[in-house]
């Protein structure tokens, strides 16, 4: 083994932070964090396929895109916890822009609902949805990065849920998101020697409109064990993601970046 004393860096910053010519999915990309990632994604200069329910939602998104930086943006209907509909996405991304580079599963539920009174259905859902959707995401794409063998970058939204319950009424959702968690790992495992890195993000109290339905009076106590004093923005889970899908953080896999502002601190 040769060790070179190198003084300084060879790469620009610019160039690491360049994502011109790869080609990113994001789920749940029409709104809230998953909104957040698309910006600056797309503005790092990548192709980015905003994959949502919401079909309208995404072609706004796509529309208001338009004209930034160059590449391109498509708007894919999708369900990420239907396999012919994953099938179809990582399809339609491929046959779009010629390859897939990065994946973000962002795609996630989280019902607020008290062991008592939770369902069987409501609980499948949130796995459906949040596990078994990252699932079927990563396999889909990672068969395509492997076939294509240039490397590739996964990342998934957990949350500090799966390292640790926020609030009661998420025995569901932590279960789902500490399982993003241990496959995140293993997966990171697997698909190393491939050049792929599968990283997680697990972000803490970010104004969405998701959190938009949770009750007021948790918000706010939520917000008031935030040692920074706030809540977070989607964009500053977007400027997360863009570290762990550009070449900035070529060297990290199987991590999971805290987005918190403290809160696990406490
Ligand atoms: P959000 O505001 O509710 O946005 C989620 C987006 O995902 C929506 O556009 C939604 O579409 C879409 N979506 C939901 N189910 C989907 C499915 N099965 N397939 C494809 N798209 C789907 O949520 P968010 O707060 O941005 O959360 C995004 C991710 O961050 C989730 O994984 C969540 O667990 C995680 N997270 C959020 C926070 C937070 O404080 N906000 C904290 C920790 C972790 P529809 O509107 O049509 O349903």
């Amino acid at each position: 083994m040769t060790i070179t004393r190198t003084p300084y860096a060879q790469t620009s910053v610019q160039e690491l932070i360049d994502l011109t010519g790869r080609t990113a999915i994001v789920t749940g990309g029409a709104m809230g964090i998953g909104l957040g990632i698309v910006g600056r994604l797309r503005e790092a200069g990548a192709n980015v396929v905003v994959a949502d329910l919401d079909r309208e939602a995404a072609e706004a998104v796509v529309a208001g895109l338009d004209g930034q930086r160059p590449g391109g943006a498509l708007a894919v209907p999708a369900d990420v916890s239907d396999p012919d509909g994953v099938e179809r996405l990582v399809a339609k991304a491929v046959d779009t822009f010629g390859a897939l580079d990065i994946l973000v599963n962002n795609a996630g539920i989280y019902p607020n609902v008290p062991l008592a009174e939770l369902d069987l259905d409501t609980f499948r859902r949130v796995i459906d949805v949040n596990l078994t959707g990252l699932y079927l995401c990563t396999k889909a794409a990672a068969e395509r990065m492997i076939e294509q063998g240039t490397g590739g970058r996964i990342v998934n939204i957990t949350s500090i849920d799966a390292l640790h319950p926020s609030m009661v009424g998420l025995a569901h959702y932590d279960a789902s998101k500490h399982g993003a968690w241990g496959f995140t790992k293993n997966v990171a495992l697997e698909l190393a020697p491939h050049g792929i890195s599968v990283n997680a993000i697990a972000p803490g109290g970010i104004k969405t409109p998701g959190i938009g339905d949770a009750d007021e009076a948790d918000l706010e106590a939520f917000a008031q064990m935030i040692p920074m004093g706030r809540l977070g923005d989607p964009d500053e889970i977007g400027r997360a993601a863009l570290f762990l899908a550009s070449d900035l953080s070529s060297y990290i896999t199987g991590a999971q970046l805290v987005v918190d502002g403290g809160r696990l601190l406490r």
